[in-house]
């Protein structure tokens, strides 16, 4: 096991509240009370306190819905995270449409805010209605049009696929019209029906694998013809707008998490906090923490790692494991890239586009040791 000092240079926080829950999420979130949420935010300033924080490079601020905060909570919150920030970071807050304002952004922008990522999932007014979404796509569309007026650049929208009923036309639907947002970064993610949600309980179906695949690679290549580059699984990003906050998760580097079920990696320990309020009123953060041994490092760095485009250096795995990647795994790169799942080039290994398809496998067979 590591034992050693935090070494971390990025910042999660979570507010768990939104103004209505969507039917397919199971994310740590409640629905939004005024008297909750100003007390929260008090808690989370004192937990963000507990650490000493220094600096970081990138805070990101996720939910939930931090923007269903009140102007004065929002401001509360952003003015103690601001100074945590060092120049030319990266400061991300999550919205959704219905309640990002004129004024939250321009409070959002004054604060240091230079990120805005907004749940958008989809440009059917039916599918949004049925996943319980409070917004119309051409609200979606106004709001990514006054963030940017108000000075917002780097933008990201979430877009969702595999929808009940949705059919590959559908899909190319929600592209073209997202395509004329213009925005540099895009995540998709396929909706995957989970316990404790009321499509689970319902018996709403996931698109099946064929289907899904079938839009995922509509998706891969019509975004790419637009100038994107998918840099991970699921994210696609132009001009080099990638989510650095992000990155920091898939490099497998550290990160304080604060706030209700936050998750934070610190000094070879990943964490978990408590998702009861109550508690975490109380000051009582921790869930559950667990000592990552050199075998879980290893595996965590590949099942990262591997989710990006540019995968892994050969050095950057000997130095950090003090063991040559292609001896260690001789027999499993031989076979993968053999399959044309896998790339060894210029001392880099990734996947290729087929092999990110069926990353899962692919980490099984590096896994079996
Ligand atoms: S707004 Fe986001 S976090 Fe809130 S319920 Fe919907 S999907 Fe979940």
């Amino acid at each position: 096991m590591r034992t050693r000092k935090p070494n971390s240079d990025a910042l999660y926080v979570h507010i768990p509240f939104c103004s209505h829950l969507c039917h397919y999420c199971d994310f740590t979130k409640r629905t939004y009370d005024e008297k909750t949420a100003t007390v929260y935010v008090d808690a989370l300033v004192k937990e963000l306190a507990s650490y000493g924080v220094g600096k970081v490079t990138t805070i990101y601020v996720g939910g939930g819905t931090p923007t269903s905060l009140t102007l004065n909570q929002l401001e509360t919150l952003l003015s103690s995270l601001k100074p945590h920030l060092k120049r030319g970071g990266e400061f991300t807050v999550e919205g959704n449409v219905e309640n990002i304002t004129r004024e939250k952004l321009v409070l959002m922008k004054a604060m240091g805010v230079n990120r805005l990522s907004i749940g958008l999932q989809t440009f059917s007014d039916e599918r949004l209605k049925a996943m319980n979404r409070f917004h119309k796509a051409q609200e979606a569309i106004d709001t990514i049009a006054l963030a940017k007026k108000c000075g917002f650049e780097n933008l990201n929208v979430d877009l969702m696929y595999g929808l009940p009923n949705e059919t590959l036309e559908d899909v190319s639907y929600d592209l073209n019209h997202l395509i004329e947002l213009d925005v540099d970064h895009i995540s998709c993610y396929a909706l995957s029906v989970v316990p404790g949600t009321l499509f689970y309980r319902h018996k709403i179906p996931e698109a099946g694998e064929d289907l899904a695949r079938e839009q995922y690679d509509l998706i891969l290549k019509t975004l790419r013809s637009q100038g994107y580059e998918r840099y991970e699984v699921s994210n696609f990003a132009r001009n080099d707008h990638y989510a650095r906050h992000n990155l920091v998760y898939w490099d497998d580097r550290e990160y304080y998490g604060i706030g209700l079920g936050a998750s934070g990696y610190l000094a070879g320990v990943r964490y978990v906090n408590t998702d009861n309020m109550k508690a975490y009123l109380e000051g009582q953060y921790r869930k559950e923490t667990e000592p990552i041994s050199p075998e879980i490092d290893e595996n965590d760095f590949l099942m990262l790692k591997l989710r990006l485009a540019r995968g892994f250096t050969l050095p950057e795995f000997e130095s950090r494991y003090k063991v040559a990647f292609l001896g260690k795994y001789q027999t499993e790169v031989q076979e993968l890239t053999k399959r044309g799942l896998l790339q060894v080039e210029n001392d880099a290994v990734r996947c290729t586009d087929e092999g990110i398809m069926l990353l899962d496998y692919v980490l099984l067979k590096l896994f079996k040791r």
